[in-house]
């Protein structure tokens, strides 16, 4: 009975998020979640936060944790604004900061949210086209000839290639932008990118997107953040209150609080990615591959000879899953999570098999 539906939902092309299967011994490579799992200390607060004051809503302005948020990354309070997974942050900022006369601008290959968010919010677009080596060229985020953006959003490092902008590249965005806000998206910024954060306090047009579910490893606790001017965050607040007054609940907020007081876990498990990222681009170069320099926890790679989607599919019959996006520009790339070094080798052998017969 899509009658119905309202006008917006008829002309909703909805994000299509990577699968989940419920397929036992899976090697699941296919939406850069963290092999390694969260703090041990998120989740013993997270059991002992599940008790009877769930009877109770939580805090509505999340206090506890943008304190924690603060502390960690040199900001105060207000500079900050917390939400139900980045995803929700973003859409938040897509209504309240990025919604112009003139277009927004992004990468032609980015983030797949970002056109929906578009579309949700009635919002113009303007794709700028990556170099052929898919760097991002500051030049053409610049007001020049073709105009000036009305706002700009970027992943750094972007996805789905892993490539990084270097800082002073993204500061140079912001400072020549002062009439567009920016947002930076830094999802997978905590393996080896790095990040803007230290420039909010200089750019009241800059809004810095992180995420808990990468690097911190609790994706399936929803929990991101944005950081910025007090002015960017209190339009984001606006939003919020007139959406959801409650989106992280007492679960999320203990869990992602205790996750923040870890710092051990937090090192020692996004090195492993890095460490591994550095291994399993070493071990598919030898077997032909070339990849785009990555400074995330997934690699985009790319054979002469064999077609992405013939290696995406062989691999799924042999029970490991990565992520091919049947696009212009990039359908012949896969992008690969980085895994356990276990399941990276179940990758390698299976693809040498694959390319061997
Ligand atoms: N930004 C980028 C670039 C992403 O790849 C993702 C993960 N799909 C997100 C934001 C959203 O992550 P989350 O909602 O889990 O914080």
């Amino acid at each position: 009975m899509t009658r119905y539906w309202s006008p917006v939902v008829h002309g909703l092309t909805p994000y299509v998020p990577g699968e989940q299967p419920k397929v036992a011994r899976l090697v699941k490579l296919n939406t850069n979640e963290n092999p390694y799992g969260p703090s041990p200390k998120a989740l013993e607060a997270i059991r002992a936060a599940t008790d009877a004051t769930l009877r109770l809503y939580p805090d509505p302005n999340s206090e506890a944790l943008k304190a924690a948020l603060a502390e960690r990354h040199g900001l105060r309070p207000e500079q900050v604004f917390v939400g139900n997974g980045s995803d929700e942050v973003l859409a938040h900022a897509f209504l309240a900061l990025l919604n112009h006369e003139r277009p927004l601008w992004f990468p032609d290959i980015t983030y797949s949210f970002y056109p929906v968010y578009c579309g949700l919010y009635g919002i113009a677009s303007h794709l700028v086209p990556l170099a052929d080596d898919f760097s991002l060229r500051t030049e053409d985020y610049l007001p020049g000839p073709a105009g000036q953006a009305g706002a700009i959003i970027f992943p750094n490092p972007n996805a789905p290639t892993g490539r990084h902008l270097p800082l002073q590249e993204v500061e140079r965005i912001v400072a020549g932008n002062p009439e567009a806000v920016v947002v930076v998206d830094e999802a997978y910024i905590d393996f080896g990118g790095k990040s803007a954060l230290p420039l909010v306090d200089r750019y009241p047009n800059l809004l810095v997107v992180q995420t808990f579910s990468k690097s911190r490893a609790l994706a399936g606790l929803r929990v991101g953040f944005a950081a910025g001017h007090p002015d960017l965050i209190e339009a984001l607040e606006r939003v919020k209150n007139s959406f959801n007054s409650y989106p992280l609940d007492r679960l999320a907020l203990a869990g992602a609080v205790a996750s923040l007081a870890d710092d051990a876990h937090f090192q020692t498990t996004r090195h492993k990615v890095m460490a591994t990222r550095e291994v399993l681009v070493a071990q598919l170069a030898a077997l032909g591959f070339s990849s785009v320099p990555s400074t995330a926890n997934f690699i985009f790679v790319t054979h002469p000879k064999h077609r992405a989607g013939d290696l995406a599919k062989a691999l799924r019959e042999r029970s490991i899953i990565v992520r091919h996006f049947d696009k212009p520009r990039i359908s012949e790339y896969l992008r690969i999570t980085i895994g356990t070094d276990e399941q990276c080798q179940a990758l390698v052998a299976a693809l040498s098999e694959i390319m061997g017969s």
